[in-house]
């Protein structure tokens, strides 16, 4: 009897299983035609910076509205393609993308405006990533210090050699460089070090709690510190609150993104956002 238990147990977890393999597999196709049939976008989220309570950049997040699925988050559809290898043209594309609404801000006169794109393992793995940046930049006409590509600790630390080889060559066409959801993931101090970085970005995890926690107090300003000290741009992500807010000024972090400041808008809503609430942002300082 136990036996026939086990199997029909067996049996419920196998076709859970498969019901799960048969949505991705429909997900996953839907995947496909969404590039085509112009169902993907990017949302952007100001980043402010502390000191001069002026928006720097934005950061550019990849949106899917599927006539089928409806919104689908990127936490879903973002694994999916870096499984499915999608990734390499979705990621592409965003890049490309990003860059043209940047010019298009900075047509509109917010010329000192910069671009964070998120960039996935597999775009990193493949070593031609700077040679993707220099022909989307020269096509798009943005000037390399206006763009910045974000990484997350475990997308450099999958092959830290080799990777830190391709970031080296993307630091010299002069973009920015970020380590994203720093504090999550395995990065030695040493690779930290090492690695051509300009940017570290502090995860949301340890800003959430942020007056609550002390621990998480305790790690928050020891990163900003650290980071300022190996001469990184500190930005702290997920700040919702004033109180977080006040905190990481009163330590001395450089910028705050969250949805304190922001969420991600449309283009339209990022331009006029800045515009309304922060006037005088990627403009050049009158000297
Ligand atoms: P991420 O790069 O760490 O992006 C920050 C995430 O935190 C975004 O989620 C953003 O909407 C969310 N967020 C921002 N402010 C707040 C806040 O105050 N509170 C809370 N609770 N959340 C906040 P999103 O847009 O769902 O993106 C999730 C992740 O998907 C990103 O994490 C990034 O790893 C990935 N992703 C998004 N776009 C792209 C892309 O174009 N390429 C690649 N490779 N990955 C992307
Ligand atoms: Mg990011
Ligand atoms: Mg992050
Ligand atoms: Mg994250």
């Amino acid at each position: 009897q136990a036996k026939a238990m086990g199997r029909h147990t067996y049996k419920v977890y196998s076709e859970t299983m498969d019901e799960k393999n048969r949505h991705r597999a429909i997900l996953a196709s839907a995947l496909r035609r969404a590039l085509d049939r112009n169902e993907l976008s990017l949302a952007y989220q100001p980043r402010l910076a502390l000191a001069q309570n002026r928006i720097t950049g934005v950061e550019a997040l990849l949106r899917w509205q599927s006539p089928e699925f409806g919104e689908v988050s990127p936490g879903q559809f973002i694994p999916l393609a870096e499984e499915t290898g999608l990734i390499l043209e979705i990621g592409a594309w965003a890049l490309r993308e990003a860059c043209l609404t940047l010019k298009q801000w900075h047509a509109s006169g917010l010329e000192q405006l910069t671009v964070s794109v998120n960039v996935s393992a597999n775009q990193l793995q493949r070593g031609d990533l700077p040679e993707l940046v220099a022909r989307t930049l020269a096509e798009t006409g943005i000037a390399p210090a206006r763009l910045e590509l974000e990484l997350t600790e475990s997308v450099i630390m999958a092959d830290p050699e080799q990777n830190a080889d391709t970031l080296r060559a993307c630091r010299r066409l002069g973009i920015s460089l970020a380590i994203d959801d720093f504090g999550t993931g395995y990065s030695s101090l040493a690779y930290l070090k090492r690695l051509p970085l300009t940017t570290l970005k502090i995860d949301q995890e340890f800003i959430s709690d942020l007056t609550h926690d002390s621990d998480d107090e305790a790690i928050t300003s020891t990163i900003i510190t650290m980071g300022q000290s190996l001469a990184l741009r500190v930005v702290a992500e997920g700040v919702e609150t004033y109180d977080q807010y006040e905190f990481l000024r009163n330590h001395g972090c450089d910028e705050v993104q969250g949805h304190w400041v922001s969420q991600a808008l449309t283009p339209e809503q990022c331009l006029r956002f800045i515009r309304e609430y922060y006037p005088g942002s990627g403009v050049r300082a009158a000297s």
